[in-house]
């Protein structure tokens, strides 16, 4: 790759009929992942069924953790932990840990969401974590979530995946009337309260008088018909507007793939595969699978929740060790996607220090913006710990980073592991387009990602 500021290698240049059978065998089970995970909760659910496929059983609080225990914590049902306990002294030997998260940029309806106006039904939204929001226009849209009644039960919602579901809209303007739109900036385009979702538009009335027809009673209906449900009930819903299509390969030979919400399943899937794959590996293991790191990683299910340091403290408690100890010696990977060079945007990006799409794992030393700002700035020492156990392994990985300085910037996890006394660093798939309804990454990327923490599993 000679085109390359500095050297990398291809995966798919390098790659024999083997390698290349094994890259597009795997791809094929993380599209599964991503067509029936599109949310925290549906993400989560699929990762704890596979967990307990390979033998994981939950954990409670106060349950004491012995040599070849594999454990999951289901938090909330949004925020998954895994958990193997291996041979090795936890103490001196600490944990590996793999921090990946589950929820995406999307469009959530507001807690009083339905209106009419002029014939059509509408859903209110707030946008959730950073999107285009003109992206979010005119695409196939399906809503998935959850529906908690004041009896306590919860209704699961899932419409616009099924062949012969309808789905969702978001509309614009036709061409022929946006010369006013088209003279603003892409960010005012399309503004947070113009995300408003169509939801129907046929009129219905329980009464009598034929005046009284409206399309949101109708609304009402076929959701008290279908889920039981009535209006306040939005009031305790978590509904979440995604785009409707499914995972599919992308240009003729196949070598991408492009679905809604790579970032950051594209980590989260060879997170637990890989320990699932690492079975008989020595050390003890704890996979993240994290709730709101779109938003800052706030909240109960997010990475700042104190739950991240009450798992370890009941592991090193287990053992009877000092759980400073055991942070202290501990290691972790913040799977996290980075920005993948395009060249059709290549201006943001600094050419010797970027991710490029199937070269690999991509390692970023430090995130942030503004001189490194709010980064975690992963030691040197640590990388030369990465860069050992990669090619003693045979992983194909580069560095980069999120384009030029000063362009822009973001964060990952990483910072709140770290404060936690524990060396951490971010390495992930490159990503095309990321935050848009469409996201696309290297098949080959994926699998080198899966063969880095697999090596760092051992
Ligand atoms: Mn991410
Ligand atoms: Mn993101």
């Amino acid at each position: 790759m000679s085109e390359l500021a500095y050297k990398r290698t291809n995966v798919y240049e390098k790659a024999d009929d083997k390698l290349l059978q094994e890259i597009f065998d795997y791809a094929k089970g993380y599209k599964v992942f991503l067509d029936e995970g599109k949310t925290e909760r549906e993400a989560c659910a699929f990762a704890k069924e596979q967990a307990k496929l390979h033998g994981y059983k939950p954990y409670q609080f106060g349950q004491k953790l012995s040599v070849g225990d594999k454990v999951y914590y289901d938090n909330r049902g949004k925020n998954l932990y895994l958990i193997k306990v291996g041979s090795k002294d936890i103490a001196t030997n600490g944990i590996r840990i793999l921090a990946s998260h589950i929820d995406s940029p999307r469009i959530d309806f507001k807690q009083v969401p339905l209106y009419e106006t002029d014939g059509i039904a509408f859903a209110k939204t707030h946008y959730y974590g950073g999107i285009r929001k003109y992206q979010w226009a005119t695409v196939p849209l399906a809503l998935h979530g959850a529906v908690a009644l004041k009896d306590g039960s919860v209704i699961d919602i899932k419409v616009g995946e099924d062949e012969n579901d309808p789905v969702f809209y978001i509309s614009d303007l036709l061409p022929h009337l946006a010369s006013k739109q088209n003279a603003k900036t892409l960010a005012e385009g399309i503004g947070g309260e113009d995300l408003n979702v169509w939801l129907g538009n046929i009129p219905y009335t329980l009464a009598e008088n034929e005046k009284d027809k409206t399309v949101k009673e109708n609304l009402l209906k076929i959701l008290f018909e279908k889920y039981g449900m009535k209006e306040e009930d939005f009031l305790s819903a978590e509904l979440c507007v995604v785009p409707a299509y499914k995972a599919k390969d992308v240009g003729f030979d196949r070598g991408l793939m492009g679905a809604y919400g790579h970032d950051d399943r594209v980590c989260s899937y060879p997170a637990f595969t890989a320990l699932f794959d690492e079975e008989n590996s020595e050390q003890t293991v704890m996979v993240i699978l994290a709730d709101k790191e779109e938003i800052g990683s706030e909240g109960t299910t997010g990475m700042q929740c104190v739950l991240f340091t009450d798992l370890i403290d009941a592991l090193a408690q287990s053992f009877g060790v000092s759980s400073a100890q055991v942070r202290a010696n501990s290691k972790c990977l913040s799977a996290d996607v980075n920005a993948g060079y395009d060249p059709n945007f290549r201006d943001v990006c600094e050419p010797l220090n970027t991710a490029y799409i199937s070269c690999g794992a991509g390692v970023t030393k430090f995130t942030g913006a503004r001189g490194k700002g709010s980064s975690n700035d992963a030691d040197a020492e640590f990388i030369g710990f990465l860069r050992r156990i990669f090619d003693e392994n045979g992983v194909i990985w580069q560095t980069g980073e999120m384009g030029k300085v000063d362009a822009g910037g973001g964060g990952t996890v990483a910072k709140y592991i770290a404060k936690m006394n524990i060396d951490t660093i971010d390495i992930g798939v490159p990503v095309i387009s990321m935050h848009s309804p469409f996201e696309v990454i290297s098949k080959a990327d994926l699998y080198e990602v899966y063969l880095a923490f697999r090596a760092f599993l051992k």
